[in-house]
């Protein structure tokens, strides 16, 4: 039905919050519209109409009729018609996804131009060559994107009207050049889509609506969603937007711009000019570009206009914008803006800096970072004191050390990567095609484009280490190599690039920890130079997060070194202290010991002496968390973890059989392996399970924590351990192991004669046990989810396998975006997160919730945790900022 539906939007309808339905691109271009800035008359085609044409294979019927409508009304306002004979109206078409996706999608500019209006286009501008110029970008574009010719047919037409004519620019082909080259584009376009370049103006505009839907679905803008994490349902928006030329000559240009730099936060000009060059050209690093800066020379009107436009859109939009605008003989335009991607050190720095300039409240600068930038910045750097042989600099365009072997071509790099080699690659500039070996590389140099070239914006997107336009390299694709100065580097040859000062080395350089990294640390402090305002624009914002969370933040630890570690990374507590790393290394022959005893002496002389050795560990943990609650789990993993692998057994008892030498201990070892080996170990004997079945165990393990915990309390120390069943399925499991551990505790405090408070609690970590959360909550005190072996067993995903099998089959056919052990599965896992958080409370209103699984430090999860109320997330360490700040965006 007509009267609801609306497909079209002319740029004087629309408003920046409407990027569901007009995508990022119109909603800004209809916002800059409306504040009355110098924008070219246009419309949008919502991403409705994408999706109908993307469902059903045709557009919807009302789109022919609304968009010849808004057409009529640009004709009208413009004063003449799309390809007009004698003066014809030319416009862009320009997809534009609610999300950026900078260069996945189509575009087609100069959509109009025919053998006929190519002389009125000449005659009206007064310049044959811009004519010609323009008409035959048409027709490569067109060929290109819409019809599917092979682009590589065009580029080499021109490269060769270009030695035909002995220059080395196109600029300097002339009007009769350019003219032959239409006629030979023509050619190859009839040949290669079997039809004729279409004269019609109005079918090259539906033509390229058209392509510019389907280009959603093409498999690198596929690839570069599932990298970002955009939803594969929401289609593109299509711009119409009226033509203005930057290709008219040297008083003519085009160019983007940030309103602060992208990678510090600075405020000042940043960006790059071309004179006399049209759209693509920029973004492609097709020529070097001049710096922004130089505009003020080459056209101070135009430059004090753009000047104060970008403080108009920046106090507007309250955030950094990036811009692309043209310049046409003088005049000014905007083609587009949009809030500009970061690195991310400037995010944090440009949060604080709005704050400081009283544009945006410190609530808002809280949600204009994130946890993922964060671990950004707390990678490890280059050490500046290294000795090091730098080859190059180019411009740093996205942060980060990365080192590795040098290539030349993405299929090399994606190879070199599948078979673990560590890779940087090396291109001239990098185009959509690259994108593969863009994230199969630790890290991409290119020996052009600048700061807005594809490398740079796509690096940036992903958080990759990327160094851009370092011209002294003399990179050659085909040889596989490159050159600078006498220095050859073959493929293979290591180097180093820095993302964050833009600097290429030779070889391997060392690398050191990250600034931020060494404020959590307590070893540095905010001051004035470039790392300090770093760091105290990151203790800013964390601390408005800290004030602002609900959720308490506790670490994964189970030795006093990184319980210390993660005290000073702010942690509250342990949420985690698995036991078993305390049995590895050489106590693991005590444990042995322990699962080999037939008799029940034996047995308890392997306890005994394991005893003495837990406590120490644990007194050590209760110190380093002095006055913090620590949650000590009891053994879960399956025994014959502890005892060797059977196949090399048994090769080696084998062997000493048939040389008649066996020993006693060997052949008892043999026979104990295959006795507790089982086809699914997760499955089997391990956590409350072997509690139950191996008397004395557990109870071991409680005395070692009440006598660590009364030994504490002498020493004048605040001990809070909380004692964790894990593995439980069913109440009863628990109340057994329960009713042992407190006869054991009240053992303590009764020879000790300390008053002793340990809280016991389980984890839910099996569907039952989320399943009869009321139950087990009744035998309880707290709830700690273990949503790795939640999701293992919801799913039937083995948590050790699937990640090498079929992972990435699921993740290429979009099954999911991501793994489910990374972030929580909110649907099925989550679901029971909730539902028995919600039970247990109904049981036990005081009931202590948290998750320990390593959901617990994923910035996603972390706000379903927060969500459902649970009272503490508990993750590794090095993760607790992360998960701090992510705490405190999901309660501002
Ligand atoms: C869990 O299963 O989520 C958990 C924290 O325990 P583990 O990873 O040690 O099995
Ligand atoms: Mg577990």
């Amino acid at each position: 039905t007509s009267e609801s539906v609306k497909f079209v939007y002319d740029f004087t309808e629309g408003n920046k919050d409407l990027k569901d339905l007009l995508g990022g691109k119109g909603a800004n271009l209809a916002e800059m519209t409306n504040l009355g800035l110098p924008v070219p008359p246009g419309f949008t085609i919502t991403t409705e109409a994408c999706k109908t044409y993307l469902d059903s294979g045709e557009e919807p019927v009302e789109l022919r009729d609304e968009v010849s409508a808004h057409l009529d009304a640009l004709e009208k306002n413009m004063g003449k018609k799309l390809g007009q004979a004698d003066d014809p109206l030319l416009v862009s078409v320009r997809s534009g996804a609610k999300f950026s996706m900078p260069g996945m999608m189509d575009t087609v500019l100069n959509i109009g131009l025919s053998d006929k209006s190519v002389t009125g286009l000449a005659k009206q501008s007064g310049d044959d060559r811009f004519a010609w110029d323009s008409y035959r970008r048409l027709i490569q574009m067109f060929g290109k994107t819409v019809l599917g010719v092979d682009g590589e047919l065009f580029e080499d037409a021109l490269e060769k009207a270009k030695e035909a004519k002995k220059v080395a620019v196109d600029t300097d082909l002339e009007a009769a050049d350019l003219k032959k080259l239409v006629t030979k584009f023509k050619k190859i376009v009839k040949t290669e889509a079997g039809r004729d370049f279409p004269q019609d103006p109005r079918e090259q505009m539906d033509l390229a609506i058209r392509s510019v839907f389907e280009s959603w679905n093409t498999d690198r803008a596929k690839l570069y969603r599932r990298q970002e994490r955009i939803p594969g349902d929401l289609g593109t928006a299509v711009n119409v937007c009226s033509m203005v030329f930057g290709n008219l000559g040297p008083d003519s240009g085009t160019g983007v711009a940030f309103t602060r730099d992208p990678a510090s936060g600075h405020q000042g000009v940043y960006g790059d000019y071309l004179q006399n060059a049209q759209g693509e050209d920029v973004v492609a690093g097709i020529r070097n570009t001049v710096p922004l800066a130089d505009l003020e020379q080459i056209d101070k009107k135009s430059y004090d206009q753009l000047m104060q436009i970008m403080e108009t859109l920046e106090t507007h939009y309250k955030d950094l914008c990036d811009i692309e605008f043209t310049i046409e003989r003088g005049q000014l335009w905007m083609l587009q803006t949009r809030v500009g991607k970061r690195t991310a050190g400037a995010a944090f720095r440009i949060a604080t800096q709005l704050v400081d300039q009283g544009l945006i409240d410190e609530a808002e600068a809280l949600q204009r970072v994130n946890g993922a930038q964060l671990a950004q910045l707390m990678f490890p750097r280059f050490d500046e004191s290294a000795k090091t042989e730098q080859l190059g600099r180019g411009i740093a365009a996205s942060p980060g050390a990365a080192v590795g072997k040098a290539v030349f071509d993405s299929y090399t790099a994606i190879k070199w990567s599948r078979s673990g080699e560590k890779v940087i690659l090396i291109r001239r500039e990098t185009n959509p095609d690259d994108l593969d070996g863009m994230i199969a590389a630790e890290g991409i140099l290119t020996s052009r484009g600048g700061k807005t070239s594809h490398a740079a914006v796509v690096a940036r997107g992903m958080g990759k280490t990327c160094v851009c336009g370092a011209e002294d390299l003399e990179v050659d694709t085909k040889r596989r190599r490159m050159t600078v100065g006498e220095t050859v580097i073959e493929e293979g040859d290591v180097v180093s690039i820095d993302g964050s000062t833009g600097k290429v080395y030779l070889g391997e350089v060392p690398v050191v920890p990250s600034p931020v990294v060494e404020y959590f640390e307590g070893r540095m402090h905010a001051g004035a130079d470039d790392a300090d305002e770093l760091v105290a624009a990151v203790h800013r914002i964390m601390a408005y997060a800290d004030r602002v969370r609900r959720l308490r933040v506790r670490a994964n630890a189970d030795n006093a070194e990184d319980a210390l570690r993660a005290r000073r990374f702010g942690a509250q507590g342990i949420g985690l202290c698995r036991t078993e790393h305390m049995f590895l290394g050489e106590r693991r022959e005590m444990v042995e010991r322990l699962i080999l005893a037939d008799a029940d002496n034996e047995r308890e002389d392997a306890l005994k002496e394991l005893l003495p050795l837990q406590k120490q560990d644990f007194i050590e943990l209760f110190e380093a968390m002095d006055g913090l609650p620590v949650t000590v789990r009891l053994l879960d993993p399956p025994l014959h973890e502890f005892l060797p692998d059977i196949t090399e057994l048994s090769v080696r008892v084998a062997l000493a059989e048939s040389r008649k030498d066996a020993n006693e201990n060997d052949l008892r070892l043999l026979q104990a392996v295959h006795r507790l080996h089982e086809q699914n170990p997760m499955l089997g004997l391990r956590g409350v399970r072997l509690g139950l079945v191996i008397p004395g165990l557990f109870t071991m393990q409680v005395r070692a924590i009440a006598e660590a915990a009364a030994e504490r309390k002498t020493a004048k120390g605040d001990p809070r351990a909380e004692i964790m069943i894990p593995l439980v399925g069913t109440v009863q499991e628990l109340e057994i192991v329960r009713e042992e551990a407190e006869q054991v505790i009240a053992e303590v405090v009764e020879s000790t004669g300390v008053e002793l408070k340990l809280a016991l609690g389980t984890m839910i970590e099996l569907p039952r046990a989320a399943l009869t959360a009321d139950q087990i909550a009744e035998a309880a005190e707290f709830f700690s989810f273990g949503t790795n072996d939640l999701t293992q067993t919801v799913w039937g995903f083995s948590r050790d396998d699937v990640e090498a099998s079929f992972f990435t089959a699921y993740l290429e056919k979009g099954i999911f975006g991501v793994s489910p052990f990374e972030t929580i599965d909110k649907d099925g896992v989550g679901k029971l997160v909730r539902d028995a958080a919600k039970a247990g409370r109904e049981t036990r209103p005081d009931l202590k919730l948290g998750v320990c699984g390593e959901h617990g430090g994923d910035p996603e999860s972390v706000h379903f945790f927060h969500e459902v109320g649970l009272d503490y997330v508990s993750c590794s360490p090095f993760r607790i900022p992360v998960a701090r700040l992510e705490a405190g965006r999901a309660a501002s």
